[in-house]
């Protein structure tokens, strides 16, 4: 089972993408949490690459950086702990290039999409739990220091929220809509739920 978390910064996926582990590791199930980017070795040197370089990244260098990112985290962890049956549940995969590189930095959709899904070799998630939250307010809960993304400004965060929204529009049975402004108790809840409700 192939579940991801996506939302803007701030919005609480890490947090849910823990409590929906626990929630099956209890249950005796192998859970893989991992995350997009940096879920692997080399993916963790393209993450400080695309966060926290000194050099300024062309939109597209970006989007072939997170692609490449993907790429590699498909090959090396996501299809193989799915080949033994785990559960993997990764906070950001494909649709966070959709609204960050084709939403907020404006590239062509169906050149983001394609691009993504040549990385994957058309992997996507059974269900992905949207967190949905105002960017104003999901970054004033932010803690560290913001990176290059999250400084992108306020129309970027904007943007890239809107466009989360509407591929949950056009997936309506990939996705699953929370209300990320809601206690954290609660929304777990939900989520556990239909997570249990898919593995049935
Ligand atoms: O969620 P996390 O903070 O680990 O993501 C790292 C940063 O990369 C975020 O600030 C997010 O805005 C950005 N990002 C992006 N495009 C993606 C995935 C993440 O711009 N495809
Ligand atoms: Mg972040």
């Amino acid at each position: 089972l192939f579940i991801s978390f996506e939302g803007v910064d701030g919005a609480g996926k890490t947090t849910q993408v823990e409590r929906l582990a626990e929630f099956w590791r209890a249950r005796g199930r192998e859970v893989v949490v991992t995350r997009e980017p940096g879920g692997t070795e080399l993916g963790t040197r393209i993450r400080q690459l695309l966060l926290h370089g000194a050099e300024p990244i062309a939109p597209r260098t970006e989007a072939l950086l997170f692609a490449a990112d993907r790429a590699q985290h498909v090959a090396q962890v996501v299809r193989p702990a799915l080949d033994r049956g785990a559960i993997v549940i990764t906070d950001r995969y494909l649709d966070s290039s959709l609204a960050y590189q084709s939403g907020g930095r404006e590239l062509t959709a169906d050149d983001v999409r394609a691009l993504s899904l040549w990385a994957t070799g058309g992997l996507l998630p059974a269900r992905t739990y949207l967190l949905d939250i105002d960017p104003a307010v999901s970054l004033g809960r932010l803690e560290h220091e913001q990176d290059r993304m999250e400084s992108a400004g306020a129309a970027f965060a904007r943007r890239t929220r809107a466009a989360f929204l509407t591929l949950a529009e056009r997936e309506p049975e990939r996705f699953l809509v929370l209300d990320a402004r809601e206690p954290i108790g609660r929304i777990a809840e939900v989520i556990c739920q239909d997570s249990a409700n898919l593995v049935g």
